[in-house]
């Protein structure tokens, strides 16, 4: 909850939570399956960054606005989970205190304004069939249809609610500098009139609010191409942080058997492993590079 009187929602807290945490042995053996799995993918270099060992992980217990209690897991060190960045259901990071948990009864999809344009990539779509799908009348998609494949361009977006969406540009050589495309301004008088009398004429095709309100301000603001606001998927799972209690590292330090005696490796040793190990890195960033090219292509 925001306090009424600053605007400012209280931090997470820490404290001990209802219920009991998983075992310690079943999240360790549940990493270490899922670990194995993605070192399938991955040359052992990469290991430390990309999956590393059990012992570097602390565990976590997280209660989160919409009151789940869940687990996770941190690398390297204790700073709570409320001071991270998690990443949502699309991969994206989310503001710093969130978690995405998602679930029913989560609320409408909201639209946000958007805020800042990050990166473009290219979609060839090939041509549209002849034959109207089933959402749209036969001659609404005589009108939209494409004949020919064509290829459009998407910007990721940052909201601002600091989440990232996906916009189509409306045409492939748009930048944001370009600013939107306003429409005619004749023609939007026009489309807001019959909008307005289309709502007002039959009740049962009227729209959810939200949809409604949304076609009202484009129409205000001249029917702008890229439209300034978006859907965003991630709001409604994105869950505020409360409160969280650490359980302790998934492998006991205490433990963890240690080595008597480890050898130190030769200089000469040390130098050969790192220049393996650049050579191998570059290696990857070639492939890489290749990768990058072969999508720009
Ligand atoms: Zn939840
Ligand atoms: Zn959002």
């Amino acid at each position: 909850m925001t306090d009424p009187a600053t605007g400012v929602r209280p931090p997470a807290v820490a404290r001990r939570l209802p219920g009991r945490a998983k075992r310690r042995t079943d999240v360790l053996r549940e990493y270490e399956k899922f670990n194995a799995d993605r070192r399938k993918g991955l040359p052992p270099v990469l290991w430390p960054f990309l999956a590393p060992d059990p012992d570097r992980y602390y565990r976590w217990r997280v209660q989160l606005a919409c009151a789940c209690i869940i687990e996770r897991v941190t690398p390297d060190d204790q700073t709570p989970p409320s001071e991270r960045r998690w990443r949502g259901g699309d991969g994206e990071p989310l503001p710093v205190g969130q978690l995405y948990c998602w679930h029913d009864g989560s609320g409408d999809v909201p639209y946000r304004t958007i805020v800042g344009w990050r990166d473009r990539r290219e979609i060839a779509f090939p041509a549209d069939p002849v034959e109207a799908p089933e959402w749209a009348e036969a001659e609404v998609w005589a009108v939209i249809r494409h004949d020919d494949p064509h290829t459009s361009a998407f910007w990721r977006v940052t909201l601002d609610c600091g989440h990232v969406e996906e916009v189509q540009a409306p045409t492939l050589d748009w930048k944001p500098d370009d600013g939107p495309r306003l429409a005619d301004t004749t023609r939007v008088r026009e489309m807001t009139e019959e909008y307005e009398r289309l709502w007002a004429s039959d009740p049962t095709l009227q729209p959810p609010e939200r949809e409604r309100e949304h076609t009202r301000r484009t129409l205000a603001a001249g029917w702008p191409r890229p439209r300034p606001e978006r859907l965003c998927h991630t709001c409604p799972h994105a869950r505020r942080i409360v409160a969280y209690q650490g359980v302790g590292w998934l492998v006991p330090r205490d433990s963890k058997p240690q080595p008597e005696y480890q050898a130190q490796p030769s200089r000469v040793a040390l130098e050969r492993q790192l220049r393996r190990a650049e050579a191998e890195a570059e290696q990857l960033r070639v492939q890489l590079a290749q990768h990058y090219e072969r999508e720009d292509a």
